[in-house]
């Protein structure tokens, strides 16, 4: 069996992983990153649009940054808008190429070792450590450490392989970069036939290019593809030749996050904003809930499943609530017709109901259980009582 030579394995550089690598490092534990990709954030398949709180909690510099937000247009089916705005930056549209290249610098600058081009096949757990398999350039080489953390995004063979469970229920995001000159603020688009049960976004990435994305349960490079046929039509992109990229994004969390000297984070543990598919911020706070536990574990030489069980304890209390709402309201969402959501674009849009939303505070970036209840507290008789059955499970489309 190989030495522990290492404190902490971490399988993936994305936000993830190099956000927990960053904190583990900093505290003077030998960490090292297997990633398989070349370079972190290699064709990426992610708008990059995060809350200012979280640009600010992940210590980035503007330079990673795109453009800022700070109004957004909601689209009905039939083309109605609500145009929201506040006077402060919400949020940054990072490229996410040079989000991800900033946070492994972090960690690297604190010390952390990274492999790239290294797939991590297999990992053994063992009494005294746990041994990471991998295939650096071809060659396969085996590597230990006290304690591991999965961070490889949502591909469930590695957690399966150490008993976590797998997440069986995902939905699909497709996204497309467009030249086009008229996105200027964010537009979200509703309808069955753009993005059936769902959403679609434009953001704008410069003065000329947008990206335009959709997050649904199948088909979703197609759907994708017939929204750029429109705005083609509509004269607003310049090419409906476009590259899709397409990835899986969990709507559940794994069976558990930990395990005897192991810890899943980000989209391995299924922390993900059920409502929008984003990612980056609540992988984010697992992380660095994650470097925390691991931390105080290897310090007293504490890692069973039993110890790290703190950590689940307290990423479900820091945003279990928010996940299950946003799961309520993404159901809610998916049973919807198009004619229920123009009525609900009647209640918001009257009397600057959704503006009124957004002043209260009751709208933030990262936290929307309250925007759930809101939705539901600002919408009359007739939307309250059909959403609150929608949500029970009650109500049929
Ligand atoms: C179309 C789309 C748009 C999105 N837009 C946004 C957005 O605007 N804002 C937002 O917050 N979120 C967004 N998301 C979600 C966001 O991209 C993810 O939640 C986020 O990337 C999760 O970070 P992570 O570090 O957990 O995993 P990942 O970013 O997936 O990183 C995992 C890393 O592990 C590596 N890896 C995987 N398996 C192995 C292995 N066996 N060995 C070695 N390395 C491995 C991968 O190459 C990857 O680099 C979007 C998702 C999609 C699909």
């Amino acid at each position: 069996m190989a030495d522990p030579y290492y404190d902490v394995i971490i399988v993936g550089a994305g936000p993830a992983g190099s956000y927990a690598a960053y904190e583990l490092a900093s505290s003077g534990h030998k960490v090292a990153v297997f990633e398989e990709k070349a370079a972190p954030g290699i064709d990426a398949c992610c708008t990059g649009i995060i809350s200012a709180e979280c640009f600010d909690s992940l210590g980035l510099d503007t330079d990673v940054t795109l453009t800022q937000a700070n109004s957004a247009r909601f689209l009905s089916p039939s083309g109605k808008c609500l145009r929201v705005q506040t006077e402060k930056v919400q949020a940054h549209v990072a490229d996410r190429a040079s989000l991800d290249r900033a946070l492994a610098a972090k960690a690297q600058s604190r010390g952390a070792e990274y492999f790239f081009s290294s797939p991590v096949s297999d990992l053994i757990p063992g009494k005294e450590c746990v041994q990471a398999e991998t295939r650096c350039s071809g060659t396969r080489e085996v590597f230990a450490a006290r304690a591991l953390i999965l961070a490889n995004g949502c591909r469930t063979d590695l957690p399966w392989k150490l008993g976590l469970g797998r997440v069986k229920r995902f939905l699909v995001g497709a996204q497309a970069e467009l030249e086009t000159r008229d996105v200027t603020e964010i537009e979200v688009h509703f309808g069955r036939r753009v993005a059936p049960g769902s959403f679609a976004w434009l953001v704008p990435a410069s003065q000329d290019r947008a990206y335009a994305g959709l997050l649904i349960g199948c088909d979703a490079g197609l759907h994708l593809q017939r929204l750029v046929d429109e705005l083609y039509r509509c004269g607003r992109v310049a090419d409906r030749h476009v590259q899709i990229k397409q990835k899986a994004v969990p709507l559940e969390s794994p069976a558990r996050s930990y395990g005897d000297r192991v810890l899943a984070i980000g989209d391995a543990a299924g922390q993900v904003k059920r409502t929008t598919g984003g990612g980056i911020y609540y992988g984010h706070l697992g992380a660095r809930i994650a470097a925390r536990v691991l931390d105080g574990g290897l310090n007293n030489d504490e890692l069973s499943a039993r110890r790290l069980s703190d950590y689940e304890k307290q990423w479900k209390a820091k945003m279990g609530k928010e996940l299950s709402r946003g799961q309520l309201a993404r159901r809610a969402l998916n049973r919807l017709s198009d004619g229920q959501v123009e009525r609900v674009f009647d209640v918001l849009g009257s009397n600057g109901t959704a503006q009124d939303m957004v002043e209260s505070g009751d709208i933030s970036f990262d936290w929307h259980s309250k925007l759930v209840l809101a939705a539901l507290r600002f919408s009359s008789a007739y939307p309250w009582l059909r959403i609150r059955r929608l949500l029970s499970g009650e109500g049929g489309a």
